[in-house]
């Protein structure tokens, strides 16, 4: 009898059923593990595992030292939630790796993130897509991520995500799709094409939007725009004019001019009020929307937008209709 449960678990093994393979939903929680690769074994906090499985992960705290969230195979969504890379009390900060992994190690991966914070503190990128090396990348499946929202911090300088897409040899199909999101270093190679303009925070963070008018109605003060479709020539110091909105939102900007020293001066809007163009504050010139403006010669110069204020419309009362005097009896 015994031999017939070893010959059914064979087959179970070798058609890869595993345990648990279903559906997970995570509404909230704390999950911590000091799990280091150095100290060994290794061990994402949170780490889906087979291709068939569906994560979905509400809100919670996440840490972990070898990474917070992983999706080894199958399909994640990610609401919301703190995913923090942190340090190894015996190897130090740097040890381990990412905030975020998507891999495609066992079976293909896909995740999708909608919110959340993810930090990694060490000396690596906060995400990770793909995984290319030999002896570490599990099954080289492919591995897909989309991002509509949340911030993702890397204390690598000048690096918060490293992809290995299909263009690299011998690499899994690491694919990233950035459709919102702000990222501690330029997202630029990875955008969904609807967004053009790339606005860099006063703190260093990237954020991307449609347009430059989007830009500018969302962007705190301080904020840097660049037009990507018309950006600064590269290694450059790109010249910049410096848009103030006082009537507005009180907010000041700079908008960088494209590598032959010109902007396209924005179209807004603002409920109550009508745009009446931006202004030359030193000259009092006022220029429509949508003027190209030649700054090469113009270092500092600054524009502020005119707003006037809408009358609000008199509306005409409708005299009543005076009733019939009663018949007198
Ligand atoms: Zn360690």
């Amino acid at each position: 009898m015994a031999n017939v449960w070893y010959v059914w678990i064979y087959i179970l093994v070798i058609l890869g059923y595993e345990y648990n393979a279903g559906k997970a939903d995570i509404y909230y929680g704390t999950f911590e593990s000091e799990a280091c690769p150095e100290c060994g074994p290794w061990g994402y906090t949170i780490n889906t595992q087979i291709e068939s499985s569906v994560m979905h992960f509400y809100n919670g705290n996440v840490k972990g030292v070898q990474g917070a969230f992983a999706a080894g195979g199958g399909t994640c969504i990610i609401e919301n939630g703190k995913f923090d890379k942190v340090g190894c009390k015996i190897h130090g900060k740097d040890a381990g790796y990412y905030a975020l992994y998507v891999a495609g190690s066992r079976g293909k991966s896909s995740c999708i993130v909608n919110g959340g914070t993810f930090k990694s503190t060490s000396s690596q990128v906060a995400i990770y897509v793909g995984n290319g090396t030999p002896g570490d990348g599990g099954e080289f499946k492919e591995a897909t991520l989309e991002i509509n929202g949340g911030k993702f911090i890397s204390s690598l300088k000048g690096k918060v995500v490293q992809v290995n897409d299909k263009s690299q040899e011998g690499n899994p199909l690491g694919d990233f799709k950035v459709k919102g999101g702000e990222y501690s270093s330029s997202v630029e190679d990875y955008l969904d094409p609807s967004l053009k303009t790339e606005v860099v925070l006063q703190d260093g963070m990237h954020s991307y939007y449609p347009t430059v008018s989007d830009a500018l109605d969302k962007a705190p003060t301080g904020s840097d725009i660049t037009d990507l479709e018309n950006p600064p020539a590269e290694g450059t110091t790109p010249i910049e004019v410096e848009l103030s909105d006082k009537n507005g939102t009180g907010k000041e900007v700079t908008l960088k001019a494209d590598k032959d020293g010109k902007v396209t001066l924005p179209r807004m809007s603002r409920s109550g009020y009508n745009f009446g163009g931006w202004r030359d504050k030193k000259t009092g010139k006022v220029y429509s929307a949508d003027t190209v403006l030649n700054i090469k010669d113009q270092s500092g110069l600054e524009i502020e937008a005119v707003w006037e204020k809408k009358e609000t419309p008199i509306v005409p009362s409708i005299p009543s209709t005076p009733s019939k005097p009663s018949k007198p009896v």
